[in-house]
Parts: C-alpha cells; sequence; structure tokens
C-alpha cells in the first residue's frame, strides 16, 4: 500500500499532552489545560519564527480505539501499517496560552453537540486524559505599522482572536466583531482600551448570519489596517470579496480562512480545499 509521506516532507514530530485540569469558559466553550513532559518539550521545540505567533494552531490526533494504537502515534511508521481510513483523524486547534512559568498549555475547544470527534472529546475530558498532536503551525500576529486592527470570527475563532487581542500593543486600536451562540457564550477578553470588541448572537440563526451583516454594516476603514477573518467557510466566503475587493485590503495584510465548514467533518473539509468548494480565494495565476 502506498501511503507514505508527500515526497519531500519532513517527518513531523508528534508530542502527547496530558489534561491537568478543564474549565467551562462559558455554556459552549471548555479550555483544556495541559502539563507534563510533553507539553514541555512541545514549548521547548517551539521553532524561533513562531515566537509571538497569536494564532499558534496544532493537530490534535484521534485513532479510532478498536484499533488500539498506543501514544505517541508515529505518523510515518503508521503510513506504512495502517490503511488510508485507519490513519488517526485530525483536528486543528488554536493555543489559546502558553504558561512558560507553569509549563502549561490551554486550548478552548467549542463544544457544539455530540457530533463530531475533538468537540465531545473535550467536553468529556478530565485530568489524566491524553491526547498525542502535531505542531505548531500559524502565522498571524498583530502588525505593529498598521493604524488599526480587525478581527472578525466566529466561536472557533474566539480563542486565536482574543489571544491576539490579548497580545496587542497597549495602545493598538481596533474592531473585533464576534458571532457567539447568545449573550451567554461572551467571554472577557483582556483588551487594550483602543480595542473594542462588539459581540453578535445567533440567537438560533444560521451560522455566520449574524457576522456578515454585521461587518457588512461597517464602513470602509479609512486607515491603514490588517484584517484577521475567520469562522465558518461560507461565512468567510461571503466576507471575502467585500473585505478584499471592496474595502481593498491587500493580501499580505489580510488573514482570511475557513475554519470549519457547516455540515462537513473536518476530514472532509480539509480534502476539499483543493477543489472549488473548498476554496475561499481564487487560486494565485501560476508565475510566468
Ligand atoms: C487554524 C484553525 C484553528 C482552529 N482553532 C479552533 C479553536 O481554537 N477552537 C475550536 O473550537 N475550533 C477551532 N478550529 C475549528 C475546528 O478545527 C473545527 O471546528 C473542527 O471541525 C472540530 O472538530 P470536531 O471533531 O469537533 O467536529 P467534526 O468531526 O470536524 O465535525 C462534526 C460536525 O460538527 C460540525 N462542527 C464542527 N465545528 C463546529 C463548530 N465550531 N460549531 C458548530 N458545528 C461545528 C461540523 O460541521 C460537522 O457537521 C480551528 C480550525 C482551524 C483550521
Amino acid at each position: 500500500m502506498n501511503n507514505a509521506a508527500p515526497a519531500g516532507r519532513k517527518p513531523r514530530p508528534t508530542h502527547v499532552f496530558e489534561v491537568d485540569r478543564t474549565e467551562r469558559v462559558s455554556p459552549h466553550m471548555v479550555r483544556v489545560r495541559f502539563r507534563g513532559e510533553g507539553v514541555e518539550r512541545f514549548i521547548d521545540a517551539i521553532p524561533a519564527e513562531r515566537i509571538g505567533i497569536t494564532d499558534l494552531y496544532v493537530k490534535l490526533l484521534f485513532a479510532r480505539p478498536e484499533l488500539g494504537l498506543a501514544l505517541p502515534y508515529d505518523m510515518e511508521a503508521l503510513r506504512e501499517e495502517l490503511a488510508p481510513h485507519d490513519m488517526p483523524s485530525r483536528r486543528t486547534y488554536t493555543i489559546r496560552e502558553i504558561d512558560r512559568l507553569e509549563q502549561a498549555v490551554a486550548i478552548d475547544f467549542v463544544v457544539h453537540g455530540d457530533e463530531g470527534i475533538a468537540g465531545p472529546w473535550a467536553a468529556a475530558a478530565g485530568p489524566g486524559d491524553r491526547v498525542c498532536l502535531m505542531g505548531p503551525g500559524g502565522n498571524y500576529a498583530p502588525s505593529p505599522d498598521v493604524d488599526e486592527h480587525l478581527f472578525f470570527g466566529d466561536d472557533s475563532a474566539l480563542p486565536a482572536i482574543a489571544a491576539s487581542i490579548e497580545a496587542a500593543d497597549p495602545d493598538a486600536r481596533g474592531l473585533a466583531v464576534i458571532e457567539v451562540g447568545s449573550a451567554a457564550d461572551e467571554i472577557v477578553i483582556d483588551a487594550p482600551l483602543g480595542i473594542e470588541v462588539r459581540w453578535v448572537h445567533r440567537d438560533g440563526s444560521a451560522h455566520g448570519d449574524a457576522l456578515v451583516a454585521a461587518v457588512e454594516a461597517l464602513d470602509a476603514p479609512a486607515n491603514a489596517v490588517d484584517v484577521f477573518a475567520h469562522g465558518e467557510r461560507e461565512a468567510m466566503k461571503r466576507l471575502r470579496p467585500l473585505i478584499h475587493k471592496e474595502w481593498g485590503i491587500e493580501r499580505s495584510r489580510l488573514s482570511l480562512s475557513g475554519y470549519w465548514a457547516y455540515g462537513r467533518a473536518e476530514d472532509t473539509f480539509q480534502a476539499e480545499k483543493n477543489a472549488p468548494i473548498g476554496q475561499i480565494f481564487e487560486p494565485e495565476a501560476p508565475a510566468a
């Protein structure tokens, strides 16, 4: 069976995180705090170019229990041994906080019901539970070269938005528009005085509608801005032409992507990124 990593891709190390404790930060968000040797090694191994990145993310790996795979997963070895559909499923999550003093890492999981793997896992997680992961990735940090920062997203992007706002300079200016289920799902963000956090609520409406309506109601920015916009894929597809074309925000100042897709598990959603349905931006023309 040819299940190998694509040629040229370096084997990616995996880490095992152990749950220290969990906390409900809102009715639909659980914070899982991890500690232990795996966390310490992960923190030590963060490459220099990712230090200061505020949308740092990891890929949690979930194998079907009936396969009885032992942690940590050696993904290269598993690719040799397993059929593709038996490989651990990947779920992408933002590092909400790295506490270097306590050598702990926190991840905030949206609790979105019984469907899926990672959301239900986090909702039921308790001290001593272990999870294997790869990473980190991530590219964004609020740029010191702009006048204002704009953040648009739903609950799935709330950890990255909150981490970015909390890392911004004390004199930073900007606006965050964040969609959550209801007023009860709002959390406290330690924002600089100049960054307004504006919550919008689904209150039973479709995912993304309240966010898109609130962003469409904004005036085009008059100053130099950077934009961080992430959340449900269709909502991001609707925001892209407004932000990129109408407002004229260049790609270099715009971090915009789908974090999940309504009705699709992450495996399907990620696989669709090469198909038209999965694309937020038109593919770049090949260099001449
Ligand atoms: C870079 C990046 C960073 C991310 N950071 C975070 C993070 O910090 N916290 C976080 O919670 N999510 C985050 N996400 C989104 C997360 O990866 C997806 O929500 C993922 O699909 C959840 O996996 P699951 O196993 O719970 O559900 P899946 O098995 O992937 O999906 C099962 C069903 O649940 C639905 N579903 C999935 N996510 C949601 C949701 N948020 N709300 C409602 N329905 C949903 C799907 O549409 C599907 O119908 C991030 C995604 C990316 C790409």
